[in-house]
């Protein structure tokens, strides 16, 4: 059926697992012009955007903040995408009308969940059609993600298109494994390999062998969720960088993903970490309208209050925002 005929709205879904390079790869297709046509939807966990922040100016964006779109904020995501529909009706012209949404979840959502909600919804089914699924997949953690998280598992089993992110930081015997894994887990998917998003070929020995991953039907884990930190003026960033290296250190399987946009005295800049891995900070341009300093620590197994606790006795930092 050619999509162009069809003439339901085309949403690109992207997911990944927390840290998998979602927004480094929307990012380089937004450079280079590729889903230049499309509305772009950010989902957050947290209430805070970060990667608001990293897409700004660069196309039709809005962000979901506050809930993960699959679940708690599904509601408010079916809510947009009517409107879009409903706008996308009534445009004066051909031209002016909306063809092409993206929508990049959060780390924590089920793709399968948001295609279910959309199938089921009597306005959605007809005016909006799942081009394509797209899973990042993080050739660094990939693999202990799909040994200890269901989810992480559930996420690649439903993607049209498997993207294997870092390919540089990995070793190519274990991103070999990776992806003979995916093949399993996958079979229909086409599979790709992105360094900070641009395509890379996938060049491995074909005889890797896939891994067995444990049966993880039933066993119980504690919920991921969100800590928000608002780091207020006068923080010691010397201090808050021995704390992040220390929480990293001795909970850096408990805290998932470390993601922030501070201001510093070298500028404005992105913080990131994925398990144990910081990435070196990011300078971003400067921007006008004050913001917060924020940062976004996600995992399970600790109390948010503790988080802060430590980071105000460590840092000096003031006004740490609550819990959500
Ligand atoms: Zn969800």
């Amino acid at each position: 059926m050619s999509e162009a005929r069809e003439g339901r709205m085309r949403l690109t879904l992207l997911g990944g697992f927390l840290g998998s390079g979602k927004t480094t790869w929307l990012r380089h297709q937004l450079h280079q012009g590729l889903l230049e046509d499309a509305h772009v939807i950010v989902n957050e966990a947290a209430a805070t955007p970060v990667d608001d922040a990293l897409l700004k100016g660069m196309a039709s964006i809005e962000v979901l903040s506050g809930g993960c779109a699959c679940c708690e904020a599904r509601d408010e995501l079916v809510a947009r995408l009517v409107r879009l529909c409903d706008l996308r009706s009534g445009a004066a012209s051909s031209e002016a009308r909306l063809e092409r949404v993206a929508l990049e979840t959060s780390g924590l959502a089920d793709p399968a969940a948001i295609l279910e909600a959309i199938g089921a919804h009597p306005v959605l089914v007809h005016h909006i059609v799942v081009s394509e699924t797209i899973v990042c997949i993080d050739a660094l953690h990939g693999l202990a993600q799909f040994r200890s998280e269901p989810l992480s598992r559930r996420q690649a089993a439903v993607a049209d298109r498997l993207i294997v992110t870092k390919l540089d930081e990995a070793d190519t015997s274990e991103t070999a494994r990776l992806v003979a894994t995916l093949r399993v887990l996958n079979p229909g998917a086409r599979i790709e390999g992105a360094i900070k998003g641009s395509p890379v070929a996938l060049q491995l020995s074909a005889d890797a062998e896939p891994e067995t991953l444990p049966d993880l039907d039933g066993a119980p884990s504690d919920p991921i969720f969100p800590t928000r930190l608002i780091l207020g003026d006068g923080v010691d960033w010397t201090a808050f960088g021995v704390w992040l290296s220390a929480l990293l250190y001795a909970r850096g399987d408990d805290v998932m993903r470390v993601k922030g946009v501070v201001r510093t005295p070298a500028g404005r800049l992105l913080l990131q970490s994925v398990r144990k891995v910081v990435q070196s900070p990011e300078v971003l341009p400067p921007q006008e309208d004050r913001e917060d300093d924020t940062i976004v620590v996600i995992g399970r197994g600790y109390e948010s209050a503790d988080l802060r606790r430590s980071l105000e006795r460590f840092a000096g930092v003031r006004g740490v925002g609550p819990r959500q």
